[in-house]
């Protein structure tokens, strides 16, 4: 599916539910609304159903069923996995958080440093990526957790999580690697990221608001957020089976996505890209130059001397969606803490626009993008000159 009415180029703050997802949930709301937890046939058949959205949920991971915990989304599964370490661990009392992470991990700083931890924050290279060294350097036999994203949901720079893991590892704390924005867009396998935690969420790959998971390594200590008796006494509360089976059809489709390979968004991204280049010769990309190490659908383009909101908002009069970063942060006026880290300047990251592409954008959409931002663009540079 695809809106007509408008082109979405802001797929990193949410999906629609799919066709598909849509059609595996709808029966779990009222023809089967058993509660999985009730000794009774229909009981039973909710609880088949959830049992299945986690065997889908681990295929598509590289997982065990049992390593998968349902959440309510990224921000839930990031948080019980930053607590869950800090509590297994609770001679070591620093965190390293990277400077790139989402808020759902750097909005806990405060009330971490209320409690008594030390939070240092692993500094970001130029292109957006942090670099192994830096984790080493900070890492030692105090730090109960490391936390690296995977893909970077402003820039779509990937890092080396592999790499920092292990280091992670070596100095004997866990590793947190928050995939919200990786899953569904790159291949992620639990069995090469040696992560002890790593989230997802359902609405960034075409499943409902509100959905999540968890990957909890099999064999670690798990303290959950909400206690009770549901997910293996991992997560209190009654599941939610219409979201927990639409969050399973959505991981078998990003499946099947993945399996085509990324080639046509890619070719999208770039046109994008080199036509932005062409009508505004000044721009930049914020990101690695390298694209095997961004995620395909992203691109993140500073205009300089442009300021973002004034095209972004140019380019929702004319129906073209884009954002100036996280969805979680837009509405402050506050340049993006991801490309600061980055060493732009305040000016420079006001500048900038994030692109990027759901699975069903054509070359339509790019041709309709170029032609709104060179009006766009042509109008601005005039006033900038004059
Ligand atoms: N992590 C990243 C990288 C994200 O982009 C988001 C959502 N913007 C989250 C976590 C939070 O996910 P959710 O909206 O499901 O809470």
């Amino acid at each position: 599916m695809s809106p007509s009415s408008f082109v979405d180029l802001d797929s990193s703050a949410t999906t629609p539910v799919s066709d598909r997802v849509m059609a595996a949930m709808l029966p779990w709301f009222r023809e089967i609304y058993a509660n999985p937890g009730s000794p009774n046939p229909e009981g039973e058949r909710a609880k088949a159903a959830v049992i299945k959205a986690r065997e889908s949920l681990a295929e598509f991971l590289g997982a065990e069923t049992r390593e998968i915990l349902f959440t309510s989304g990224g921000t839930e599964s990031n948080q019980a996995a930053v607590r869950s370490a800090l509590r297994a661990r609770p001679e070591r009392r620093t965190l390293l958080l990277s400077a790139v992470e989402h808020s759902s991990i750097l909005g806990l700083i405060p009330d971490l440093e209320r409690e008594g931890f030390k939070v240092s924050v692993i500094p970001a290279g130029k292109d957006g990526r942090i670099d192994p060294g830096e984790v080493s350097a900070l890492a030692d036999n105090n730090t109960a957790l490391v936390a690296v994203m995977y893909v970077n949901n402003e820039t779509g720079a990937i890092n080396p999580v592999e790499e920092i893991g292990e280091i992670a590892h070596r100095a004997g704390a866990f590793f947190l690697c928050d995939g919200v924005a990786a899953v569904g867009k790159i291949p992620v396998d639990a069995k090469t990221v040696p992560a002890d935690f790593l989230s997802l969420s359902g609405h960034k790959i075409h499943g409902p608001k509100g959905t999540g998971a968890l990957f909890v390594r099999k064999g670690e200590a798990f303290h959950p957020l909400m206690p009770g008796s549901q997910e293996r006494k991992r997560r209190g509360g009654t599941e939610n089976v219409p979201g927990i089976v639409g969050l399973g059809e959505a991981a078998r489709e990003s499946r099947e996505f993945l399996l085509e390979g990324p080639g046509r968004l890619e070719r999208l991204r770039d046109l994008l890209e080199e036509g932005v280049f062409s009508l505004y010769p000044e721009a930049r990309r914020n990101g690695p130059e390298n694209s095997s190490l961004r995620a395909p659908h992203m691109a993140n383009l500073c205009f300089p001397g442009m300021p973002a909101e004034k095209i972004l908002l140019a380019l929702v009069r004319e129906g073209i969606y884009a954002s100036m970063g996280s969805a979680c942060s837009t509405g402050a006026l506050d340049p993006s803490h991801v490309l600061l880290s980055m060493g732009l300047s305040r000016e420079a990251a006001l500048s900038s626009l994030r692109f990027s592409l759901p699975r069903w954008t054509s070359s339509g959409d790019i041709d309709r993008t170029l032609s709104s931002l060179g009006r766009i663009l042509g109008q601005g540079a005039s006033r900038r000159v004059s």
